[in-house]
């Protein structure tokens, strides 16, 4: 077939008829909405549908070749800047403390599939970016945002789950806050040549609460508030961030895939 796919990039392969002639052609999905299209944190931008995700009630067990990076305790981070991580640690699941500062996994990765299930604070408190507010930053740079974003509007490209700045979530699959909600996240870091320069951006693909949210997208340069920075050479496996954005947001059962162990 060689209809336009859903995918940010596919290589859609085509024999045309009677000329058994293979054909290789990269689509451009019109329903994207390249990082670039808009300004940064643009109001004027689609909101995203909304898609009530299935029922929560499940953990997703890790994968024997996981690594476990949040289970029942903090030992796998540090807080950002060095020394121990100031979260409270509680039974099944730890929880931000505002103030405290972002934490470090002490492991370091590139490739990566990254299961997540976090929750935001109930009762919500406060509109827009100041509601449930977190992040995970992959390699510290590419953040992906987390957001109460039920009932809760704010710039999309600020939402929950989307790549923030850059890209919003396709739809809104947010579950209402007090309730454990999931990331599934395929991350492909950027590469580059001695010189520094870009030879594959960043790649992400994500889930949340099992509805795609993100489709291969391709990445301008690290995340950042009001601004694109450009990308600059750094190293093949660094670690993973969570954010301290001053609320109270709780993370539990976070594993790793690393994609680049031989
Ligand atoms: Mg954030």
């Amino acid at each position: 077939m060689c209809s336009p796919s859903s995918s940010l990039i596919r290589r859609v392969a085509c024999i045309g008829i009677g000329s058994a002639v293979l054909v290789t052609v990269i689509m451009h999905d019109a329903n994207a909405q390249p990082s670039t299209r808009w300004p940064i944190h643009s109001t004027d931008r689609p909101q995203p549908r909304v898609v009530k995700p299935p029922a929560n009630s499940w953990t997703v067990a890790p994968p024997a070749d996981a690594t476990v990076l949040i289970g029942t305790d903090l030992s796998r981070w540090q807080k950002e800047g060095g020394g121990a991580p100031g979260w409270k640690v509680e039974q099944g699941y730890v929880e931000v403390v505002p103030g405290a500062g972002g934490i470090v996994s002490r492991d370091a990765f590139g490739d990566a599939q990254l299961h997540v299930e976090w929750m935001a604070p109930l009762p919500a408190v406060g509109e827009s970016q100041e509601r449930g507010n977190s992040g995970v930053f992959l390699m510290g740079r590419y953040e992906v945002q987390v957001l109460d974003s039920y009932e809760n509007q704010t710039y999309p490209d600020g939402q929950a789950s989307a790549i923030y700045g850059q890209f919003p979530p396709l739809v809104n699959a947010s579950r209402p806050p007090g309730e454990w909600q999931t990331y599934d996240i395929i991350f492909h870091r950027p590469r580059f040549d001695a010189a520094g320069k870009v030879t594959s951006p960043a790649r992400f693909t994500i889930l949340h609460n099992g509805v795609l949210v993100q489709d291969n997208v391709v990445l301008s340069g690290p995340t950042a508030h009001q601004r694109r920075p450009p990308y600059e050479k750094h190293e093949d496996r660094l670690p993973l961030s969570l954010q301290d954005h001053g609320t109270k947001v709780r993370y539990r059962n976070i594993w790793i895939r690393d994609l680049e162990k031989p």
